[in-house]
């Protein structure tokens, strides 16, 4: 990974165990060596896409002089935990805390602590049998997304499994969890019985009827046991409500001790099942279901930093359209909401939140073609509170995530290739053209000029191998879901070259 390095950063505080140390002061020197892809912004020459290593230097001063610590193990600690939690471009950061005066009575150069902290990335198995699974289920995602210290990245479906281990009970619902965390094995497993309990878990029989079942599966690569712990999973291999919904979510994550990977070992265990037939029926085999849900749209959850894709509701987007979008676009490109509602009433209108939490950052509107195979950016904004922190790119790679099943997504940019525009006004849309390169859209040839407004058009491919041909024809079949013939005459413009 690359690294964004600050060297010596001179800090004056307060930490140490006497009294005078607390009270005077001393100067202390912090090192931090921060691991993050720093590519995407190189490439681009642009400052939102990476770390602001001057923020980093501010925000480590003011950590430092406004806590009081006796140990700078607790220093370098609590500030390698503040700056992964602060900057959320930051993978791992390795801190050292050098004390240049400390009050040693022999002569010597600096005393100084050192830790390398980061994300891990670890997958969970969630299951339950009692009272309201989906609940108990759901609600284990949710206290893990209300922990600062856990990143919610994937859920996978949850599914109906038959009972496991000979115990005479009712069916489980089952799933696994991808999960970026800045706990240690131990931390973690703590917070999971944590979980367990607020959903009234008590261990009574082994392998026996239970609300909430929370498992450590994966964690990085490590390899461990002890009296509490053993990682991978010691029976993770053999569990087909564990590798099912792994496989789902982590096909290439690889066992680190057994070396294959996670969908070679669930084919494996199919394969197997396959001449076990007999082994199913004494109800060791389990039988899978995926359990029927709402909509579709809820089967999986995308979280990215935090960040969470949601599909909003058309009360939802009258809201967010009403309130935004007439600050966030010129006047130009507002239509009324009716033309929305019509549209959506059609199926061909779809709205995405991007939420930290509860609250909103960024929103998606998209308009689909005649087909439904095609959805057009009508509106994506950050909200502004915001801007210029990166959240533009998660919430892209959401809605790439959350729209896969489409085949394309396809994007007005304006056109900076004009040659009456001033420099600044190019400027501007050359980087938003980058901003969407960035993020895997391809410019197309095509041209469109809507009220006046002259764009040109890029797409995402959203679907393996799929073609970005005859966008104009694309293009067309979009617009002519949202206006009628004589509207689109009059006001709109394709262009191929
Ligand atoms: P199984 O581990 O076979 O799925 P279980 O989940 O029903 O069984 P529990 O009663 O929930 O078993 O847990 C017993 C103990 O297992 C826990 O208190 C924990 O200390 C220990 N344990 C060992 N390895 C793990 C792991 N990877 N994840 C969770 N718990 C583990
Ligand atoms: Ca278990
Ligand atoms: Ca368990």
């Amino acid at each position: 990974m690359d690294q964004i390095i600050i060297e010596n950063l001179r800090v004056y505080a307060h930490h140490g165990v006497y009294r005078e140390e607390n009270e005077k002061g001393q100067s202390f020197y912090i090192t931090a060596v921060m691991e993050t892809d720093t590519r995407n912004a190189g490439t681009l020459d642009d400052l939102d896409l990476s770390t602001n290593y001057g923020e980093v230097c501010m925000f480590m001063n003011d950590f430092v002089t406004e806590h009081t610590y006796k140990l700078i193990e607790t220093v370098a600690e609590k500030t390698a935990e503040a700056v992964l939690l602060k900057f959320p471009l930051i993978r791992r950061v390795t801190l050292e805390i050098r004390k240049p005066e400390a009050p040693i009575p022999l002569p010597f150069e600096s005393v100084s602590v050192k830790v390398v902290r980061g994300w891990h990335r670890v997958y969970l198995s969630c299951g339950s049998n009692m009272g309201d699974r989906k609940a108990h289920l759901d609600g284990a995602v949710e206290a893990l997304r209300e922990d600062s210290m856990c990143h919610v990245i994937k859920c996978s479906d949850w599914i109906v499994t038959q009972p496991y281990g000979g115990v005479v009970q009712e069916d489980f619902l089952n799933g696994t969890i991808a999960l970026d965390t800045l706990y240690t094995p131990a931390m973690l497993l703590q917070k999971l019985h944590e979980i367990e309990y607020a959903h009234d878990r008590e261990r009574k029989i082994h392998w026996g009827p239970r609300t909430l079942d929370l498992d450590i599966l994966l964690y990085e690569d490590c390899v461990m046991h002890t009296e509490e712990l053993t990682i991978p999973h010691a029976d993770m291999h053999n569990r087909y409500f564990v590798l099912k919904p792994l496989a789902q979510i982590a096909p290439y994550e690889r066992h680190p001790v057994l070396g294959s990977s996670i969908g070679q070992m669930y084919e494996e265990l199919v394969n197997d099942a396959g001449q076990a037939c007999v082994k199913e029926k004494e109800g060791k085999m389990c039988d899978m279901e995926i359990e029927n849900r709402e909509t579709d749209d809820s089967k999986v959850t995308y979280v990215m930093e935090n960040v969470h894709i949601e599909r909003l509701t058309l009360e939802q987007a009258r809201e967010i359209y009403g309130t935004y979008a007439h600050s966030d676009f010129p006047p130009e490109e507002i239509k009324p909401f009716d033309v929305i509602e019509e549209t959506w009433g059609r199926g061909s209108y779809h709205a995405y939140g991007f939420y930290e939490g509860t609250t909103l950052c960024a929103y998606a509107f998209l308009v689909a073609d005649v087909e439904k195979r095609l959805l057009l950016l009508d509106y994506f904004a950050v909200v502004r509170e915001r801007r210029g922190q990166g959240y533009g790119s998660r919430a892209l790679a959401l809605l790439r995530e959350g729209c896969a099943e489409w085949n394309a997504l396809v994007i007005e940019v304006e056109d900076d290739e004009l040659p009456d525009i001033n420099e600044e006004t190019r400027d501007v849309r050359k980087r938003r053209i980058s901003f969407y390169t960035a993020a895997g859209c391809l410019m197309s040839t095509t041209r469109s000029r809507l009220w006046g407004v002259d764009y040109r058009i890029m797409a995402m491919p959203l679907m393996d191998r799929y073609a970005l041909r005859c966008m104009a024809d694309k293009l067309h079949a979009i617009y002519g879901n949202l206006y009628r013939e004589d509207i689109l005459r009059q006001h709109f413009e394709i262009t191929a070259e």
